[in-house]
């Protein structure tokens, strides 16, 4: 079972002519990877019916088992259902239980029915229906040879559930899988890949049935762990030794486990302690109090973040001293020191962060080329400024910036150590 090949199939005419990158694809050959599986082709093809047979057929000969996404909305346009059924030489029928829930949605949204949308409860003989938790159409599977097809909606958020709570549990089953399979992300920041590498391959991290998988995601680090088997305690203690083991390892580097964000971990940092901050940004234009609002609940520490751009915003709305800004320049630690301070004492907050540096590609100079960045952090026990020299263009110098400053907030506030 675990030698097991699965081919994916994403239809859909946006997807072969470039207006939409296929990301349905990445993710479902990233999750069935993760079970174990080996994908054996990933295929886009367009809404067409003789497209969609022939990549049918082509994966079929090369699989154990397909997921097929896109084409089952209800405009003409989506004709994978039919397609399907009509490269296996069946016919459509209409599933009652599903038109009578797709009505009722219809009306529960208060939506006039239109007729095309029955379209949504036809599948072709035999198919079992697959539920969809995030929307209307749902999808279905149908066994050839023994090899599961299983076809899907093309909307990302709903691919990705159905995936995960329909499509995977059905191939364990129809497999007869009696593997558990658990993960566990970790999330890096402030290493580099080839740094994280060398502290993975020790010994003690092999452990039979775990692996450890990178994934890189500007501007932070993802580490993967899966543990499989078929004893369910043993998956779940190897989990846990390897996570630690891990953990132990890289304990100044970890910012979060699975779902958590920087910007979340920062936010309950804040609140648990009832600390207030106030946010001035430069050259990060306004990401860190964008990146902090995404946090429901952010009011109960965000006071403000101000965007102060100019030389005369950081005068007029934060007091920094002309005379300081002619001097060292708008991007210098005296004025980044300047900045959270000053914010800090007009918001009345606990906490001051500022951000001031050079995006480029202008604006360079020799003594502080583009990628040159002060953040400054400013507390009652005084503030703290570092320097940084990032490369890259423009939009991931800011990223970089913000997730910088907010590191350095969130090690602040978790190890009391101010001058990290
Ligand atoms: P459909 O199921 O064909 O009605 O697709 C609905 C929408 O989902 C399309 O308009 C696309 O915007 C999006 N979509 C479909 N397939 C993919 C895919 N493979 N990757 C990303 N987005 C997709
Ligand atoms: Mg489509």
């Amino acid at each position: 079972m675990n030698g097991m090949n699965i081919g994916i199939l994403v239809i859909g005419n946006e997807l072969t002519s470039g207006m939409t990158q296929d990301t349905n694809s990445s993710f479902a050959a990233r999750e069935l990877t993760a079970q174990g599986w080996r994908v054996s082709a990933v295929m886009a093809v367009g809404d067409d019916i003789s497209a969609i047979k022939g990549g049918l057929d082509y994966l079929l000969g090369i699989s154990d088992a397909l997921v097929v996404t896109g084409g089952l909305g209800p405009t003409a346009d989506d004709i994978t259902t039919a397609s399907v059924a009509g490269a296996f030489g069946l016919g459509l029928y209409t599933d009652d239980t599903v038109l009578r829930r797709l009505k009722e949605r219809f009306v529960g949204f208060n939506i006039p029915w239109t007729e095309n949308n029955a379209k949504q409860a036809l599948f072709p003989g035999g198919a079992v229906v697959i539920d969809n938790p995030a929307g209307t159409a749902c999808g279905f599977c149908l066994e050839r040879g023994g090899r599961p097809v299983t076809v899907i909606p093309g909307v990302p958020a709903e691919a990705r559930r159905m995936l995960l709570e329909g499509v995977i549990p059905l191939f364990r089953e129809r497999l007869g899988s009696r593997e558990q399979v658990l993960r566990r992300t970790i999330k890096i920041f402030r290493l580099t890949e080839s740094q994280i590498d060398q502290e993975l391959t020790r010994e003690d991290l092999a452990i039979p049935g775990v692996t450890i998988g990178f994934y890189p995601r500007f501007p932070q680090i993802r580490l993967v762990i899966t543990s499989r088997g078929e004893d369910a305690a043993r998956v779940e203690e190897n989990l846990k030794i390897v996570e630690q083991r891990i953990t132990d390892r890289l304990v100044d580097y970890i910012f979060g486990y699975d779902d958590d964000t920087m910007e979340g971990v920062v936010a309950s940092l804040l609140t648990d302690r009832g600390l207030t901050l106030a946010v001035a940004e430069s050259c990060t234009g306004g990401l860190i109090t964008d990146r902090l609002t995404d946090v429901p609940g952010s009011s109960a520490f965000l006071e403000r973040g101000v965007v102060v751009y100019s030389n005369a915003s950081k005068v007029d709305l934060l007091g920094v001293p002309a005379s300081v800004i002619e001097e060292h320049g708008a991007v210098s630690e005296e004025t980044a020191v300047l900045m959270a301070e000053g914010v800090r004492r007009l918001g009345g907050t606990d906490m001051g962060l500022a951000t001031t540096g050079i995006a480029g590609p202008a604006g360079g100079t020799e003594a502080k080329p583009v990628g040159t960045v002060f953040v400054a952090l400013s507390s009652g026990g005084g503030t703290v400024c570092r320097r940084y020299q990032f490369r890259w263009d423009r939009r991931r110098i800011k990223e970089m910036s913000a997730q910088i400053a907010l590191d350095m907030l969130r090690r602040a506030l978790s190890g009391g150590d101010m001058l990290t």
